[in-house]
C-alpha cells in the first residue's frame, strides 16, 4: 500500500492520475519570523481584516511566527518594503498588540487556495493529507485534518488486519475515504464561508457577525464543543 502524504503539490496524486479540485483565494499568506517589544505570553494572537486574518502564533524562542494573508497586489507592496518599513506597517496592521516589531526574519509568501480531490483511494494508494485536501489558513486547522486522516486511515487498516480480512483492498480503503470526506469537506467549506464573512465591509453583516461571535463566547458549553471539534476531539 502507498500512501500519498507528500503535501499539497503531491506527486503521488500527479503520477495516480487522481484528479484535484482547486480554488484560489487570489490571496498570498506572507509569512516570517519577528521579535516584539512585549512578550508574546504563550499565545496566538490573530486578527481579521477585510483582507483577511493577521496570525501571530508564539514561537519557543520569544518570538512570534506570523502568517498575514493579503490580496496578491498588496503582498507584493509588502514584499517590496525594506525591513525597517514592514516592520511598522506590520506593528500598524496589528494594532501595536504586542508592541513594536523589533526583529524580522526573511519574508516569504504561498499561494492561498483550497482544494479537494474526489478520490481519497484507489487499489493500493490512500492520499492523506494535504495531498488529498487544502484550506485557508484562518483557523490553522489544516495540519489537525491531516493528522485525523493518518488516525482514521491506521485504524481502518488494524481493524481490517485484526479481523484477518484483506486490509489493502480497496473496500477497505474506501471505509476510510467515507470517514474523512464528508468531514474534511465541511472544514474547507466552513473554512471558505469565515472567509467571506470575515471579508464582509456592511456594517449589518458585521454587526450580526459580532454579535454571534460574543454570544458563543458567553456560552461556555457551545464554545467548548466548538473547541474540542478544532482540535480533533471526535478522534
Ligand atoms: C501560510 C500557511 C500557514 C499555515 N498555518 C497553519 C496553522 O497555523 N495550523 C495548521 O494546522 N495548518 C496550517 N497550515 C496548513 C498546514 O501547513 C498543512 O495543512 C500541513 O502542513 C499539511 O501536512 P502534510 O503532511 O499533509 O503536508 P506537508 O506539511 O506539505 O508535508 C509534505 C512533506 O512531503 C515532502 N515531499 C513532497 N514531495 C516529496 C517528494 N517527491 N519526495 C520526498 N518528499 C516529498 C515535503 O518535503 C514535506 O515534508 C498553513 C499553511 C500555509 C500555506
Amino acid at each position: 500500500l502507498l500512501v500519498g502524504a507528500d503535501g499539497a503539490n503531491s506527486r503521488v496524486r500527479e503520477h495516480a492520475g487522481i484528479e484535484l479540485t482547486r480554488s484560489s483565494y487570489h490571496q498570498l499568506a506572507l509569512v516570517c519570523a519577528v521579535a516584539t517589544e512585549k512578550s508574546h505570553q504563550q499565545t496566538a494572537w490573530q486578527c481579521f481584516m477585510p483582507t483577511g486574518p493577521l496570525a501571530f502564533l508564539p514561537l519557543f524562542n520569544g518570538q512570534s511566527s506570523i502568517v498575514w494573508s493579503l490580496d496578491e497586489d498588496q503582498a507584493g507592496e509588502m514584499l517590496a518594503l525594506d525591513d525597517a518599513m514592514f516592520m511598522r506597517a506590520l506593528a500598524e496592521a496589528s494594532e501595536y498588540q504586542l508592541g513594536d516589531i523589533t526583529a524580522v526574519s526573511e519574508r516569504k509568501t504561498f499561494p492561498l487556495a483550497h482544494g479537494h480531490v474526489n478520490n481519497y483511494v484507489k487499489p493500493g494508494l490512500a492520499l492523506i493529507g494535504d495531498a488529498a485536501h487544502t484550506i485557508h489558513p484562518l483557523a490553522g486547522q489544516g495540519a489537525n485534518l491531516g493528522i485525523a486522516d493518518a488516525i482514521s486511515l491506521a485504524d481502518v487498516l488494524l481493524t481490517a488486519r485484526q479481523a484477518g480480512r484483506q486490509w489493502y483492498a480497496l473496500h477497505t480503503l474506501l471505509k476510510y475515504q467515507r470517514q474523512r470526506k464528508a468531514e474534511n469537506r465541511l472544514m474547507e467549506t466552513s473554512m471558505s464561508g469565515f472567509k467571506v464573512l470575515f471579508g464582509q465591509t456592511n456594517p449589518l453583516l458585521t454587526e450580526m457577525r459580532n454579535a454571534g461571535l460574543s454570544l458563543v463566547d458567553q456560552l461556555p458549553a457551545i464554545k467548548n464543543l466548538l473547541s474540542r471539534h478544532a482540535l480533533g476531539g471526535g478522534h
